[in-house]
């Protein structure tokens, strides 16, 4: 790894004070729509909707108590999942499970809940951002208080790709200092990947990712030269209608369930700037980078949060620390 260059610090710095005077508000569209759940639809019923309204999660409301009830995403299927696998002979209560039930699901296979992290969209972008690292959750719920009722209200959800966008939109004249290169500023992670065959099952590959507690596995050849990606989400079609028995099938068989308008997967190489990644970031929905060399062999991987933590948390002077001190 290089020492930050001074340009590269002020962009950093532009980037910073950037997301500290805009909001999450500010990251939302005019006009949006938003699907939320209710905690006692079956969990069944929750996949059907997922899909047919082409997202990936949904905020959760309690009715009764008429609460915010937490955010439902792959991670919850994945779980799922594990329950099913540890516990074969309850396969009928698992198409009887409701969102609600979710949390014992979680506590019967020994994961620990994720933590509940929510933020008002009237906070700056910059507490946000830290509040997902730290908390390692890459989407979070905006939740305001109706002043009349006092009640929470789920205004949209956050993700982590949706901020970077919105940087790598606005913010052309900082993104354009940052000319070192992923391997002069060590960006993402290449050592210990995890990967996989395409003749591995889903279920192994699911495996993979709940022991690594990452969102993707690269798919690779006995070459290790990259042939696709395993997302956390491309779990969700395949236990539409509650085929588990199909988690036995490959990951080449499940990954022909994507949706049509799957834009594939995005790569670049330890010699490209940081300065094109965000116009990659620009141009397209990227979830993640795998880090090729000019045959196509995997070297590494970006994630979005890589990108995010070297964003906020590199060459923090003392000056910007006292800033983005909580008030
Ligand atoms: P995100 O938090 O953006 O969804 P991940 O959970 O996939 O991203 O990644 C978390 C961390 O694990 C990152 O530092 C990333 O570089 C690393 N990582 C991601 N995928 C893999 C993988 N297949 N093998 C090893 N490390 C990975």
């Amino acid at each position: 790894m290089s020492p930050i260059d001074e340009e590269q610090l002020q962009g950093l710095k532009g980037l910073r004070n950037f997301l500290r005077v805009r909001t999450s508000y500010d990251v939302l569209p005019l006009s949006f729509r938003l699907i939320i759940l209710d905690n006692d639809l079956l969990i069944k019923k929750s996949l059907d909707i997922l899909i047919q309204n082409g997202i990936v999660s949904a905020p959760l409301w309690d009715s009764q108590q008429s609460r915010f009830a937490g955010l439902l995403t792959a991670t919850d299927y994945i779980n799922l999942i594990q329950y099913y696998c540890q516990f074969p002979e309850h396969i009928d209560d698992v198409e009887k499970f409701r969102l609600s039930s979710l949390r014992d699901i979680e506590k019967a296979i020994g994961v620990l809940p994720l933590e509940t992290v929510s933020v008002h969209p009237s906070r700056p972008l910059y507490e946000a951002c830290s509040r997902m690292l730290k908390s390692r959750a890459r989407r979070i719920p905006l939740v305001d208080i109706d002043h009349e009722t006092e009640r929470e209200t789920v205004v949209s959800v956050i993700t982590q790709y949706r901020i970077l966008k919105f940087i790598a939109v606005n913010t052309e004249q900082h993104t354009m200092l940052l000319k070192q290169t992923v391997r002069e500023i060590g960006l993402g992670t290449y050592s210990n990947l995890a990967t996989a065959k395409m003749t591995d099952s889903v279920l192994e590959v699911i495996n993979l990712m709940v022991v690594h507690n990452i969102s993707a596995v690269p798919i690779v050849d006995k070459n290790n030269v990259v042939l696709n990606v395993f997302e956390a989400v491309d779990v969700i079609p395949c236990i539409k209608g509650g085929a588990y028995d199909e988690l036995k099938s490959t990951v080449g068989e499940a990954l022909t369930k994507r949706p049509e308008d799957f834009q594939g997967i995005y790569t670049c190489q330890e010699d490209d700037r940081l300065d094109s990644i965000f116009v990659t970031l620009r141009q397209s929905r990227v979830h993640r980078l795998v880090v090729i060399d000019d045959n196509w062999h995997l070297k590494g991987i970006i994630s979005l949060s890589d990108i995010l933590k070297y964003v906020l948390f590199t060459g923090v002077t003392s000056d910007e620390a006292e800033l983005s001190a909580p008030p």
